[in-house]
C-alpha cells in the first residue's frame, strides 16, 4: 500500500522519502449539520486513505505534489498567509501553516501525496489529505506530540483560515481519531470523544456508501445559508447554539419563532441530535439493525426541513430503502455527493444493483457504489511502528444494555 508513495516520491524529488503517513475518509453514519450547532456526530473512517510521503528539508521550503491532481508548488513557509496559495497545494500548505501559528517546531519538507479516498464526494478528501500532513509534518520535525484531537483542530482551522471552507470539525477528527470496527461519537462541543462498537460484519450486516458523483453549483451557498439560518435561530431563541435547544422543549421553540423560515431548521438540528443519541445506544446495545429507520428520518428531515437534499440521492435512498436496506440517508452537507445504506450482508448486492439500474434508468451518471468497513484513523505507514496513537482512544461505549 505504501510503495507506491515511496516510488512515486522518488521518482519527484529524486531520493528516498523518510517516511509515509495515511489518514482515511470518513463518512457520517448520522448527525448532519449537528456539528455547526455544538452537537453530535457520528462519523466511521473509510477504508480509503490519502497517504503522504515526505521527507524534511532545511530550507524552511514546502514542495508539493501529488499523483491525482497536477500541479506541483514550492513554497516558502515565512510568505504563508491564508489568500496567498490557491488549488490543491492551499490544504497542505494551510497545515504548515496553522501548525506553525500554534507555535509547532514544524520546518519545510517535500511532501508527495496519493489518495484513494474520492475526491469531492462529501467523503472527506480534504480531511484525509490535511490529517495525514499534519501528521507527518509534526512527527518530521520532532513537534511536540500533539494529541490527537487537537492535531484535528489545527487540520480544521487549516481548511477554514487558510483554504477558506467553512467546515466543522467532524471530518478530521474523524480522520484523526477513528479506530478499526468502531464509530466515533463526538460531541462537538468537546471534549467528549467514544468508541462505539460498529462491527457490522459480526451482526450480519454491511454500510453500503453510494457516491452518486454529481455535485450541484448551489452546495457552497446553502452551506453557508443553512448555517447563518441555525445561527439566527440560536440568537432568537437566545441560546448559544441550537444543541442547546432541549429536545422536549422543540415544540415550545418553533412556538417561539418569530420567523417561520427558521423553523424546519430548528426542527432537523434538534431532531437529528437526538437521533444521533438514539442510534449511538442502539449500536452500544447490540442492536445496529434497530438503527436503519432512524437513519430514514434523518433523510426525510434533510430533505424536506433541512433542504438540502436532491433528486440523485433522494433516488438512491428511495431505491435502497424499497430493494430492502435496513435504512438509507444521504451523507455529508448535499447537494450531490454520497449517500448510505445499511443493509443485511445478503441483500448487499441487491441493493447495490437496484441503485445502479435506477441511475441508468432515470438517466444519471452511473454511481460508484462500495461496502465501507469501519477502519482507523491516521498512522504512520513507514517505517513501520503505526505511528503511535497517542490520545486517541475515547472511552469505549460498554457493549450490554445503557
Ligand atoms: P471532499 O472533502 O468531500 O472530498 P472537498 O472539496 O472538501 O471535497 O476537497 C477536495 C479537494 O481536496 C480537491 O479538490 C483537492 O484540492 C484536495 N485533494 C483531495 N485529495 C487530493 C489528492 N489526492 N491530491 C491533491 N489534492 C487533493
Ligand atoms: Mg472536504
Amino acid at each position: 500500500m505504501t510503495g507506491g508513495a515511496v516510488t512515486g516520491f522518488e521518482d519527484a524529488y529524486g531520493y528516498a522519502p523518510e517516511g509515509v503517513w495515511s489518514a482515511p475518509g470518513r463518512v457520517n453514519l448520522i448527525g448532519e449539520y449537528t456539528d455547526v450547532n455544538e452537537g453530535h456526530v457520528l462519523p466511521v473512517a473509510l477504508p480509503q486513505r490519502t497517504r503522504v510521503a515526505a521527507a524534511a528539508r532545511t530550507d524552511g521550503v514546502l514542495r508539493l505534489r501529488s499523483r491525482d491532481v497536477p500541479g506541483p508548488a514550492g513554497l516558502p513557509l515565512d510568505g504563508l498567509a491564508p489568500g496567498r496559495v490557491t488549488g490543491w497545494a492551499a490544504y497542505p500548505a494551510g497545515v504548515a501553516w496553522a501548525l506553525r501559528e500554534a507555535g509547532l517546531p514544524v520546518g519545510g519538507a517535500d511532501v508527495y501525496v496519493e489518495s484513494d479516498v474520492p475526491a469531492g464526494a462529501g467523503l472527506s478528501s480534504s480531511a484525509a489529505l490535511e490529517v495525514a500532513t499534519a501528521l507527518a509534518l509534526t512527527e518530521l520535525h520532532g513537534a511536540a506530540p500533539c494529541d490527537r484531537p487537537a492535531l484535528a483542530r489545527l487540520a480544521q482551522r487549516a481548511e477554514n483560515a487558510f483554504v477558506g471552507v467553512p467546515c466543522g470539525v467532524m471530518d478530521q477528527t474523524a480522520s484523526a481519531c477513528c479506530v478499526p470496527g468502531h464509530a466515533l461519537h463526538l460531541d462537538t462541543r468537546g471534549p467528549a470523544l467514544r468508541q462505539v462498537p460498529f462491527d457490522l460484519a459480526a451482526h450480519g450486516l454491511r454500510l453500503l456508501v453510494v457516491d452518486t458523483r454529481v455535485r450541484h453549483a448551489l452546495a457552497d451557498g446553502a452551506y453557508a445559508a443553512r448555517r447563518a439560518g441555525c445561527e439566527a435561530a440560536a440568537r432568537a431563541l437566545g441560546v448559544r447554539a441550537l444543541r442547546d435547544v432541549p429536545y422536549g422543549e422543540l415544540e415550545a421553540a418553533l412556538g417561539a419563532l418569530a420567523d417561520p423560515a427558521l423553523r424546519p431548521l430548528v426542527r432537523h438540528v434538534v431532531t437529528e441530535d437526538e437521533r444521533v443519541r438514539d442510534v449511538v445506544a442502539l449500536l452500544a446495545a447490540g442492536e445496529p439493525r434497530k438503527a436503519g429507520p432512524l437513519l430514514t428520518a434523518g433523510h426525510a428531515s434533510l430533505r424536506d426541513d433541512f433542504a438540502v437534499s436532491c433528486p440523485e440521492l433522494d433516488l438512491a435512498v428511495a431505491v435502497a430503502n424499497g430493494a430492502g436496506a435496513l435504512g438509507a440517508r444521504m451523507t455529508g452537507a448535499g447537494f450531490g455527493g454520497s449517500a448510505l445504506a445499511l443493509v443485511e450482508e445478503g441483500g448487499a448486492e441487491a441493493v447495490g444493483a437496484a441503485v445502479t439500474a435506477a441511475f441508468a434508468a432515470a438517466g444519471h451518471r452511473p454511481p460508484r457504489v462500495f461496502a465501507a468497513v469501519a477502519s482507523g484513523g491516521a498512522r504512520r505507514e513507514f517505517p513501520g511502528d503505526g505511528g503511535g496513537e497517542v490520545g486517541v482512544r475515547g472511552e469505549e461505549e460498554p457493549a450490554g444494555p445503557p
